[in-house]
């Protein structure tokens, strides 16, 4: 499609909308290619307990590497495939590797919870459930591993139905977590009253607590969502000072570059061999 139509009715070619559109195909038929050609990986992101002292869980994290570009990062293909609708089959490929690989690790005696991040196009897809459902049952992974993360956007572009999904994947049991919080515009006490279990703190708030009024909104909404029964994780915790701070103010799980970035599973598996936070509390580590 190349021409547009101007008021007087015929057409009128422009060059620069044209430019677009070709990019914007190339783009979605080399999404498509990333799927079929296996150049998309899943990599894992710990999350360790701050009580604890271990690896609770993971975040899955999409990966994109592509033949002649390079790594090409999720911040740029995401929003694009949420405009475009190939979220969905992107949401599918990455729910099903997670949930195999979460069912593996459990049998290999290494129960770690995975997260996987939802878009807002996800939740009005009214399969999402069922889809989840046979895929837990097809790897035998119990629901509780599996928790995924909205961002408040997510919940925001139709509440009610948002809501409804919401609800019945809290019933089967899996996890459900608020990413970026604070990024948003919807309140806590609107969030709050969705069926969720954890809030995630968004990194640009961790990022800056050493200026005093960030440092008190970081605290205030870890008191706040414990007033509220979440857990609270802080995300791109990138050095000691943050962690120590985080457990001061008792947030319950930290993320970030600090402890590791994120990695295709059997590096994860390696790292675990050796990280400090892979060894119990009691033994080893002291988190006062
Ligand atoms: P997010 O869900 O908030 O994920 C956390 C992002 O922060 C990841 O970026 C992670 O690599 C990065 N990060 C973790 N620790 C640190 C740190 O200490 N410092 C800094 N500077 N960054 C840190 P990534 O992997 O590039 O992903 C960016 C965003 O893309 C994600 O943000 C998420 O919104 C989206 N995304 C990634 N994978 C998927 C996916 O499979 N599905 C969907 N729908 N979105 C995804
Ligand atoms: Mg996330
Ligand atoms: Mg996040
Ligand atoms: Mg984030």
């Amino acid at each position: 499609y190349v021409a547009k139509r101007n008021k007087g009715g015929y057409a009128v070619y422009d060059a620069s909308y044209d430019t677009h559109q070709q990019e914007h195909l190339s783009l979605l038929s080399e999404i498509r290619q990333a799927v079929e050609g296996h150049q998309l990986r899943v990599y894992y992101q710990p999350k360790v307990g701050l009580t604890s002292g271990i690896v609770e869980g993971v975040e899955a994290l999409i990966r994109w590497e592509h033949p002649r570009r390079g790594f090409v990062s999720p911040a740029e293909f995401i929003p694009f495939a949420e405009h475009t609708g190939y979220i969905k089959v992107l949401t599918r490929w990455v729910l099903e590797q997670a949930i195999r690989q979460c069912g593996q690790w459990r049998s290999n005696g290494m129960p770690l919870q995975v997260s996987v991040n939802i878009s807002a196009r996800d939740l009005l897809n009214r399969e999402l459930p069922e889809l989840i459902v046979q895929l837990l049952d097809r790897y035998g992974t119990p629901a509780s591993l599996l928790c995924l993360e909205i961002t408040e956007s997510g919940f925001m572009e139709d509440p009610a139905h948002a809501q409804r999904v919401l609800e019945r994947l809290h019933e089967l049991g899996i996890v459900l977590s608020i990413d970026d919080y604070g990024t948003g515009y919807s309140s806590l006490s609107y969030v709050a009253r969705l069926p969720v279990d954890e809030l995630k703190i968004d990194r640009s708030f961790v990022k800056q607590m050493s200026d005093s009024t960030t440092a008190t909104i970081v605290r205030s909404t870890i008191e706040l969502g414990h007033s509220l029964g979440l857990k609270v994780v802080a995300e791109g915790v990138e050095d000691e000072a943050d962690l120590r701070t985080l457990r001061v103010y008792g947030c319950d799980q930290a993320q970030g570059y600090f402890m590791s970035r994120p990695l295709p599973a059997k590096e994860l598996e390696e790292w675990l061999k050796h990280s400090e936070w892979s060894r119990p509390v009691a033994a080893t580590r002291d988190v006062s």
